[in-house]
């Protein structure tokens, strides 16, 4: 049970502080920070110093080689028209003049919608929809776009939910041979290219592919064990404008929460771990290589993970707990002493650092805003619109507060404070539904 004087100075030190407003403009002035570009760089160095500076820690940089990309200009050309599309992360690039082939419009483009398509996907450019990332029922473009590969598919492109010229973005695919070119496009090219379905159409990306480097981030305040609770948050975005929710948000909170705890986690059971992961929005690279080799005592230490991904741009919290046992009684004693509740999410969500953790047992939640409020301004995620503007304060101090609750009770607790999981749990946990 965490002390109450406790609790009050660290939400005080949140809430009365004006520095998290200026971290999160600072990290989004950086820009998209795309992994291997110059503005990645530019926020890996200036959070290497910032999380320094806010934990009263050395800051340890591990560096994870992976295949890089550097994305060129796509289109599509349909009908006599031409429209900017965005290729999709480590797609291929078509060959000279683009691919051409027939446009198969399957609407959400499920693996059940290309199964039921059966033949006519051989050797199709598929159009699927994107969906809003946050809520019950989502499929992540990555299922999707697997599914039309497996089937075939000689092309995948994608169309934004939201209106307003917005081409959508993320990654697909593993940049090895036999993935299929891929780009995002807008909702206005995507209704338009819709009524062509079943004729030829011509889309063209570009990219160039480069081996590379990328840093995650880590600073630890002991505790008075040897266990630890990881505090994550991902570094990378998309170079289409700040990334400003998807992760300024998170990193700006771990950076503010780690500032408000520092004095107390030393005379806690356990320490906590601030680590600022690479390479996630390229299917989790950065943290699936640091956990995979870390030694099993090292990994053993890790005890909880609390998971930092777009926390703001809408009010309020969800936690996406993907049914761990024991995570969801942890929550309510841990945000009972503070009068906060949070609803739980218990769907798995396979797409950000988390799902590393949980799949090596280790329980995991991620702290997520806009759950299941397709109005909200998370509706931006992945798109040229995810900008600092669509962010208050307000919020990030709500999650940072929220946040700090959780690390504490997490470092407070005689016993670890959600139990660890077997191999059969942690495979059922990660899991995703139908
Ligand atoms: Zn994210």
């Amino acid at each position: 049970m965490l002390e109450r004087a406790m609790i009050e100075r660290v939400l005080g030190r949140i809430w009365a502080g004006t520095r998290i407003a200026d971290d999160f403009s600072a990290i989004c002035a950086t820009g998209g920070r795309f992994s291997g570009t110059e503005s990645e760089r530019r926020a890996v160095e200036w959070l290497a110093v910032r999380l320094a500076e806010a934990s009263g820690q050395a800051v340890q940089r591990e560096t994870i080689p992976y295949r890089g990309w550097t994305r060129g200009l796509s289109c599509v050309r349909a009908g006599g028209r031409e429209w900017p599309a965005t290729a999709l992360g480590r797609s291929p690039s078509t060959p000279e003049g683009g691919l051409t082939a027939k446009l198969l419009d399957l609407g959400r483009c499920t693996p059940a919608q290309i199964a039921a398509a059966g033949a006519a996907v051989r050797g199709a450019i598929l159009l699927a929809r994107h969906e809003y990332m946050l809520g019950t029922g989502h499929m992540h473009r990555r299922r999707k776009y697997e599914a039309a590969r497996e089937a075939g598919a000689a092309g995948f492109l994608i169309a934004c939910h939201e209106p307003g010229l917005l081409p959508v973005t993320g990654s697909a695919g593993d940049g090895m041979p036999g993935n299929l070119p891929c780009a995002g496009i807008s909702a206005e090219a995507g209704a338009a290219l819709a009524a062509l379905s079943g004729q030829t159409i011509t889309m063209v990306t570009n990219g160039v592919f480069e081996d590379r480097g990328a840093d995650n981030l880590f600073a630890t305040i002991a505790g008075q064990g040897t266990e630890l609770v990881v505090l994550s948050a991902h570094i990378d975005g998309h170079d289409l404008a700040q990334s400003a929710i998807d992760n300024a948000s998170g990193l700006a909170c771990v950076i503010a929460i780690m500032e408000a705890i520092r004095d107390e986690v030393p005379g806690l059971a356990r320490g906590v771990q601030a680590a600022l992961f690479n390479i996630e929005e390229w299917a989790l690279l950065g943290s699936a290589a640091h956990l995979a080799q870390l030694p099993e005592a090292e990994r053993a230490r890790r005890v909880l993970n609390v998971n930092l991904d777009s926390l703001a741009g809408a009010e309020g919290l969800t936690a996406l707990t993907s049914g761990v046992p024991g995570m969801a009684a942890f929550l309510r004693a841990a945000l009972a002493p503070a009068g906060l509740h949070l609803p739980v999410a218990e769907p798995f969500f396979g797409n950000s650092d988390h799902a590393n953790f949980l799949r090596h047992g280790i329980p995991a939640l991620r702290l997520a805003a806009g759950y299941d409020m397709p109005d909200s301004n998370l509706k931006y995620l992945l798109t040229p619109a995810d900008t600092a503007d669509k962010v208050t304060g307000q919020q990030l101090k709500y999650a940072a507060g929220v946040a700090a609750l959780l690390v504490l009770a997490g470092c407070a607790s005689a016993e670890p404070p959600v139990p660890r999981m077997d191999a059969e749990t942690a495979r059922r946990v990660t899991t995703p539904q139908a």
